[in-house]
């Protein structure tokens, strides 16, 4: 029988007993890791949030009955032990931070049994994920995870102290929101009081924030869950947390200033890794040409060459036709890959095609200086000779070529780069490389709704030096948003906001909506302008990106207590579910399912 706690009192965490306690008494609780019975003496393993400490049960020393309940004990029992800290009389363990160190114990209680669980409960599971999550409840009694969890609430206690420090206050967004679609898809909610109204779950608290400055509160800092309903991505989830902040009276150097100082002092305190201010700082064009994305992994050198000049009069009708559709030609050197198997080089061509490109071109230079190129054909020497040139082709190297339009040549080289650099092993965890990129262009052009969309959001403001080209080149307007981007992900962004009522009404034109259309999404954010609004800049991070990384995985759902999986359903749960009709008579809805269940 499961045995109670009738005033006993923990004294100490697993890894809190230290050497320094040899002779100490002390009470530890945690679960049972691992039990081995050798005959005269039982050891096992207990294991709490903080780590893993060595109880050894004696018939001589633990008196019998207490010895006998532990030859009992089976792995996830969860155990009370009080007993004395010795030196370990066995072999000292190195990898455990109470390795020197054992409990003689003196008294026993057993809190609660244990089934034996669906899977082993270790550091590096090689259980399936979908099992772990079904069990979700006992995979966060891994290590790794327990280690995830611990890391990303201490980032967010940091976090909320430095910015108390700094005279940011905290407060609280509304969770029910009106449904302002531009960006992703809302969740929606239905409303029993005012039958077919529906509110949505916010995206971000971007337009409660930006109230917030109207009404004074200069500084405003919030952990924010936010909601999007998008279509399925390998590593999204419908739900995430944001660190979000609002700053009055700023312009984009106060914004990074303060992040800056934000994150090099989580670094120090969680990971004691330095962080070199300032960070540097990346224009948008820049990035885009250099490493062919807005997120470049900067841990590595491999960059995106435009050799659209030097091969501008090649009779090679794949370069030709990019050039003359207005695209370019563009490579990137993969040093010392010159001898990639054909069929590597294939697997490139194919994930190139992945990201839109019609293909790959290559050369792949031997080390004697000849080459191996799948274009040479439609080439003269002397244009071969000039691309190797101002790819900076050495012997051993491989050239590897995309011509289309801008975006598709950036975003398959870009992808490439990083591709080849994992096959590289040049992604080093360790390293952390941060880089700012600013002045991203205000819009975006939407071939699918053949209009441009904000690129950040609609109230981003535009460069001051490029308002002249509002009416005439659109396209051309730059924005004063920011990204901060950590070895290749964005970990946060924002902007400063327009402000002003002609600006703001500008934006929504450019976007193609009318006055009217402007007011109803937006109407009390624009009539809270009309009262008086301070210049104003904001800043969001991904919070489970930052910890991700700063745990070194490789998933989101690995820093998430209780994740859902890429189709946004739990499978510990089950949700989302069906739900009574009662429930649903309440709500006024009736469901028309009939086209799905087909
Ligand atoms: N609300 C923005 C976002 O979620 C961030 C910001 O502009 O502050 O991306």
């Amino acid at each position: 029988m499961a045995e109670s706690m009738q005033g006993l009192k923990r004294s100490h965490r697993c890894t809190e007993v230290t050497t320094a306690m040899v002779g100490e008494k002390v009470t530890v609780m945690g679960w049972v890791a691992k039990q081995r019975n050798k005959g005269g003496i039982v050891f096992v393993d207990l294991r709490d949030r903080s780590g893993i400490l060595q109880i050894i049960f004696e018939d001589t020393k633990s008196g019998t009955e207490c010895f006998e309940k532990a030859a009992k004990l089976r792995s996830e029992f969860v155990i009370a032990v009080e007993g004395t800290v010795e030196k370990r009389e066995g072999a000292v363990n190195p990898n455990l931070a109470t390795g020197e160190i054992e409990i003689i114990a003196t008294s026993l209680r057993i809190l609660s049994e244990a089934q034996t669980p669906p899977f082993p409960i270790e550091e590096n599971s090689k259980t399936k994920e979908e099992i772990r999550l079904k069990y979700r409840y006992l995979d966060l009694r891994r290590p790794d995870l327990q280690r995830n969890l611990i890391l990303k609430s201490q980032v967010a206690t940091i976090a909320r102290s430095f910015m108390a420090e700094q005279g940011f206050l905290e407060i609280e967004t509304p969770m029910l929101c009106k449904s302002t679609p531009e960006g992703a898809r809302d969740y929606l909610v239905p409303s029993r009081v005012h039958p077919g109204t529906f509110y949505a779950l916010p995206q971000s608290p971007q337009i409660f924030k930006q109230l917030l400055m109207c009404s004074g509160y200069d500084r405003y800092f919030q952990i924010a869950r936010c909601f999007r309903d998008e279509d399925l991505r390998a590593d999204r989830q419908p739900e995430f947390t944001q660190m979000d902040m609002e700053l009055s009276f700023v312009d984009v150097d106060d914004v990074i200033d303060v992040n800056e100082r934000l994150l090099q002092k989580i670094f120090k305190d969680v990971l004691d890794i330095d962080i070199e201010l300032p960070i540097q700082r990346m224009t948008w064009q820049e990035a885009m040409d250099r490493y062919g994305s807005d997120k470049p992994d900067l841990r590595f050198d491999i960059e995106l060459k435009d050799i659209t000049e030097v091969v501008k009069n090649s009779e090679f009708v794949v370069f030709k036709n990019a050039i003359e559709n207005g695209g370019t030609v563009r490579g990137i050197n993969a040093v010392g890959q010159g001898a990639m198997p054909r069929k590597k080089i294939d697997a490139l061509v194919e994930f190139a095609k992945t990201y839109g490109a019609k293909g790959l071109a290559y050369i792949a230079i031997n080390e004697d200086n000849t080459f191996k190129s799948s274009f040479a054909k439609f080439m003269t020497d002397e244009e071969m000779a000039a691309i190797i040139e101002a790819m900076d082709g050495k012997a051993g190297d491989l050239l590897l070529f995309a011509a289309d339009k801008n975006k598709v040549v950036w975003d398959t080289l870009g992808a490439l780069r990083c591709h080849l650099a994992d096959m590289m092993g040049l992604l080093d965890k360790n390293v952390f490389r941060f880089v700012w990129i600013t002045e991203f262009p205000l819009l975006e052009w939407s071939e699918e709704q053949n209009r441009f969309t904000a690129m950040h959001h609609p109230f981003t403001m535009p460069m001051e030096e490029d308002l002249q080209f509002i009416d005439t080149d659109p396209g051309k307007v730059r924005a004063k948003a920011y990204d901060i981007v950590l070895n290749g992900n964005e970990i946060g962004g924002g902007s400063v906001r327009i402000h002003q009522d002609d600006i703001q009404e500008k934006m929504f034109e450019c976007l193609g909506f009318t006055k009217e259309q402007a007011y109803e999404r937006f109407g009390f954010l624009l009539d809270a302008f009309k009262y008086g609004v301070p210049p104003h800049a904001g800043l969001a991070y991904g919070l489970d990106r930052l910890a991700m990384l700063m745990a070194k995985q490789d998933s989101i759902r690995d820093v998430i207590a209780f994740p859902k999986i890429k189709d946004a359903s739990c499978l510990m749960t089950n949700a989302p579910d069906v739900v009574d009709d009662v429930q649903l008579e309440e709500l006024c809805i009736k469901l028309d399912t009939k086209n799905e269940e087909e």
